[in-house]
């Protein structure tokens, strides 16, 4: 089973959400797919050790073979390749999207090599609580996310049957990549004009989709919940939970232990959520 945790805004408690939901379904692995800004590790309290590079083609010119044809610039949909003055192709590196397509079209065997650059680092970890955490990076100043998030949704499938993603903030070309072939997608939203505003963006892609979506509300309690449960209504998706905002909730997140640990009252919340969001893909 796939749970995907979304949400089109930032900010929202996904990745409470998230964190509390694997320590109480136990048998998933947590897969942290929010790769510019991961952070279910932190909550979680886990150091992320041993990561495996994710590696990203450019072409290295041998300008020994290369006859200077030009065709490897043509063909390059990034700009990333260009000619000097005396003909001879350079890399530009931060363009170049790893397609591989300049090495096809070269029509001379040696004249551009394989080599790669690291965008990012996927790590695999136990967590204390039973559970495993699986977490993309992309690096620092990189902007391949769409590859990072692709590697690690690609490693957690072959790892396991029983996932939960927890994705980034916004309704993007990644987000439908990390959602698609979810058999749940949770919507986290707060109760505030930019929490329903991006709500709705992640409903009507959840719908494109045709995924199965539940929506949560956060912070529940700080302002009006009417457009949310307009929304809910119109796209026919349920209000699974309210999580109320309160001090005990915000302790917890600050002293990284998850409030499904604590015997705060909203402990019993995920619980609720939880049951709801099996009963949901049950049904389905
Ligand atoms: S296509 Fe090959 S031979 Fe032609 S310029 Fe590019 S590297 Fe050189
Ligand atoms: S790998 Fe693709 S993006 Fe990079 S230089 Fe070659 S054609 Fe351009």
């Amino acid at each position: 089973m796939i749970i995907s945790i979304s949400g089109g805004k930032g900010g929202t408690g996904k990745s409470t959400v998230s964190t509390n939901l694997a320590i109480l379904l136990q048998e998933f692995t947590l897969v942290d797919l929010d790769v510019e800004a991961p952070n279910d590790h932190i909550l979680l309290n886990v150091k992320l050790t041993d990561g495996i590079p994710v590696k990203l083609f450019k072409p290295k010119f041998n300008h020994e073979y290369c006859t200077g044809c030009g065709k490897c610039a043509e063909v390059c949909n990034d700009s990333a390749i260009i000619l000097n003055r005396e003909g001879r192709p350079m890399l530009l590196e931060e363009l170049c999207a790893g397609c591989t397509a300049c090495k096809l079209v070269c029509p001379v065997e040696k004249a551009i090599e394989e080599d790669f650059k690291v965008v990012g680092y996927i790590y695999e970890n136990e967590t204390s609580y039973g559970f495993k955490l699986i977490t993309g990076e992309l690096l620092e100043g990189e902007e391949r996310t769409y590859k990072v998030l692709l590697e690690t949704k690609r490693k957690a499938l072959k790892e396991g049957k029983n996932l939960i993603f927890d994705t980034a903030a916004g309704a993007g070309n990644s987000i439908f990549k990390a959602l698609e072939g979810s058999d749940i997608v949770v919507a986290v939203t707060e109760p505030t004009p930019f929490g329903a505003r991006d709500l709705e963006k992640i409903l009507y892609t959840t719908s494109y989709l045709k995924l199965k979506t539940v929506i949560v509300i956060n912070k529940s309690g700080i302002g009006d919940e009417e457009e949310i449960v307009d929304l809910s209504e119109k796209y026919g998706y349920p209000i699974v939970g309210r999580i109320p905002y309160s001090e005990g909730v915000i302790r917890s997140y600050f002293s990284k232990t998850p409030v499904v640990k604590t015997k705060l009252p909203e402990a019993e919340v995920f619980q609720e959520i939880k049951e709801r969001i099996l009963e949901e893909v049950k049904c389905s």
